[in-house]
């Protein structure tokens, strides 16, 4: 039983509908296509003891993701800790700090698993036996596995220069991997073109609409683990901008399907300075932003023509949150901050998130006394160039007791 009723046109003049299909772009007005659903039947349907009676993933909500069936790949992903972060609290002098921790997501250490579970789900469904992604390493991490998991055939198109942690991290599934001369702006493009050529199921491109969706259980989860509340900030990395405009439609459905209370969030976007082009739009006041040439370090977040920054823009600004943007030094000190005082090891683009959101709440954006989400989207172990320079250095000894002893000495270590 599905309650997805079909395609819909994102620009609001338009808002022309499609039977469901593999396209993401609207025939008439070249905007974005959007998954639409039968509200009014899911509201009298679905109450939180049905969810809460579930499988422990992002199937739990399956009422409000955009399968016909039930899903054939990725039946595990998500339901990933929401942690208390006391620790961190004590550290940013801020009194109500949750982290979202998808840098555990199964199978790949990134929310991207929960995206791909749709999208491969959904190929399927359209009858692909090819699918394939344009990627900044995570999202060809999960594709890889998952297809694998699935039997479906799979190409991997990426920067040729990623992390080692991103490469290995997708040919080790023995999959298709090409590498592109060339940013991800560029791999984006010639997908484009590949899509086109050989009608593959591309799953951020012509599965869009579909993949996006699967965003939305970091947000339905964060909502279900707070107690069925939705926090008053939610602090998100920003690549595509997808991720942080799903964050907050999924807690709005919540609301209009009467499984919260109207509680509106504050949504605000990271980036790194290095990649700016959504926050130097909300920080100048436009709509609208300027692509940038990508330069830095987070590279899972590096787009520098984001295929929806108009639409991270619009809610960010909707829902009065702000936006900021971090050096490559604090991302990397935001990377040591949340793995020394609550014990996650984040990527890149964690490191961002955790330093903008600390900035945020320096500037009052974020003020002490309310709830606030940082979303970690990623894994530390895929980024190690990052840190490796900066980290403590580790004592090195013999098997010998007396060496050992020398060493608490010099350490200051008390042995009682
Ligand atoms: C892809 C990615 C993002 C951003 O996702 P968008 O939806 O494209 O904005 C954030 N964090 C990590 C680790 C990612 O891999
Ligand atoms: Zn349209």
């Amino acid at each position: 039983m599905s309650y997805v009723t079909g395609l819909k046109c994102r620009e609001t003049d338009c808002g022309r509908e499609y039977p469901n299909q593999p396209i993401h772009i609207c025939d008439y007005c070249f905007g974005k296509l959007e998954v639409a659903y039968d509200y009014e039947a899911i509201r009298a349907d679905l109450s939180r003891e049905k969810i809460a009676a579930r499988a422990p993933s992002m199937w739990r909500y399956r009422e409000l993701l955009p399968l016909d069936h039930e899903p054939t790949v990725g039946r595990e992903v998500g339901f990933t800790p929401l942690l208390r972060a006391r620790n961190l609290e004590r550290a940013l002098g801020h009194g109500e700090v949750y982290v979202k921790n998808d840098a555990v997501s199964y199978p790949t250490l990134s929310f991207k698993d929960r995206v791909v579970s749709v999208a491969l789900s959904k190929a399927r469904e359209f009858g692909f036996d090819t699918v394939a992604c344009a990627t900044t390493g995570n999202l060809g991490n999960s594709v890889a596995a998952q297809a694998v998991q699935a039997g479906l055939r799979c190409f991997i198109f990426m920067p040729a220069d990623l992390e080692a942690g991103k490469i290995v991290g997708t040919s080790i599934y023995g999959v298709n991997v090409v590498g592109i001369s060339g940013n991800y702006d560029a791999v984006n493009r010639f997908c484009t073109e590949v899509a086109d050529r050989y009608g593959w199921a591309f799953v951020n491109i012509n599965l869009r609409p579909y993949y996006a969706e699967g965003s939305k259980a970091f947000g339905f989860e964060i909502a279900e683990q707070l107690g069925w509340r939705a926090p008053q900030h939610v602090v998100a990395p920003m690549a595509g901008g997808s991720l942080i405009t799903k964050i907050d439609k999924a807690l709005r459905e919540l609301a209009h399907v009467g499984l919260i209370d109207e509680a509106p969030t504050q949504v605000h976007g990271a980036q790194a300075t290095g990649c700016s082009p959504i926050t130097t739009a909300v920080k100048a006041g436009e709509e609208l932003f300027t692509p940038q040439r990508p330069d830095t370090i987070a590279r899972s977040i590096a787009i520098g023509n984001p295929a929806d920054g108009f639409y991270a823009i619009e809610v960010i600004r909707r829902s009065g949150g702000w936006a900021e943007d971090v050096t490559d030094e604090e991302l990397v000190e935001g990377i040591s901050l949340l793995a020394e005082t609550e014990g996650i090891s984040t990527e890149t683009a964690g490191g961002v998130t955790v330093a903008v959101t600390k900035k945020l709440i320096e500037q009052g954006r974020i003020p002490a006394d309310e709830s606030v989400v940082i979303s970690i989207t990623g894994n530390g172990l895929k980024t190690q160039e990052a840190v490796v320079d900066r980290l403590r250095e580790r004592s090195i000894i013999e098997a010998d007791a007396d060496q050992f002893d020398r060493l608490l000495n010099q350490l200051h270590v008390i042995v009682a």
